[in-house]
């Protein structure tokens, strides 16, 4: 597929996000962006000691690959570095080109179809109940070799979440055309298939009225 094509794909942390982005992403042969993983390598450079404006604008590759993002101590950083708005700007130029690659994007966070993508061809926000969230990351940071409460767990998405939606620049919240999906009762492959099957309704969509002069 030689064209652009953009998914949207936001929500409060661990709803299942990342997840169907790269399911959707392997799925039909596009590129995938965590943009979460942004935040965190910031979050995570701030936590060294550097101003989190500096380290944005001169965020590296390989800042990606540090051991610790995962955790929750990065991911408390990157809540708070992200409601910076300088930090966010920084950002702006390397997802907006990453979204309009030839081939197909997919990109997963809290502000993609609101403000990275207004334009997305797909918009998901998808959601989950905060048990069910705590639930599953508690699982994945115990499988990492976090040791980590439950509780300990709830009370950072809870924390993350309120201010995520709170900050006034770029807030977690659905675009008004996105499509929701709450994934509390439904396994990952149910998601999956759901997200997939609204990507290729969309992809059809566009082949049918699409201006190409290649047709279908
Ligand atoms: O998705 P993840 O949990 O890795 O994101 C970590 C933090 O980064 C979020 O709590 C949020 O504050 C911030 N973030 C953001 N905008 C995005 C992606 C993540 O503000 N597009």
């Amino acid at each position: 597929m030689g064209m652009a094509f953009t998914v949207a794909i936001d929500g409060p942390a661990a709803a299942g996000k990342g997840t169907i982005a790269r399911a959707v992403a392997a799925h039909f042969g596009f590129a995938h962006l965590d943009t979460g993983l942004l935040y965190r390598a910031v979050g995570q450079r701030m936590l060294a000691g550097e101003d989190a404006v500096m380290a944005a604008r001169d965020l590296r590759a390989e800042d990606l690959d540090h051991p610790d993002l995962r955790g929750v101590q990065a991911a408390q950083a990157a809540s708070r570095v992200a409601a910076i708005p300088d930090v966010r700007a920084a950002l702006l130029d390397f997802q907006h080109a990453f979204a309009r690659r030839l081939g197909g994007a997919v990109l997963d966070g809290r502000d993609i179809g609101t403000v990275i993508c207004p334009q997305a061809d797909v918009k998901l926000y998808v959601t989950a109940s905060d048990a069910t969230r705590a639930m599953r990351r508690h699982k994945e940071l115990t499988a990492a070799g976090q040791v980590i409460s439950r509780e300990q767990v709830l009370a950072d998405l809870r924390e993350r979440d309120a201010r995520d939606s709170a900050r006034a620049t770029a807030p977690l919240k659905p675009a008004g055309d996105a499509v929701l999906l709450d994934t509390t009762e439904m396994t990952i492959a149910d998601a999956v298939k759901a997200a997939v099957d609204h990507v290729a309704a969309r992809l059809a969509d566009r082949d049918e009225s699409g201006p190409g002069p290649a047709g279908k």
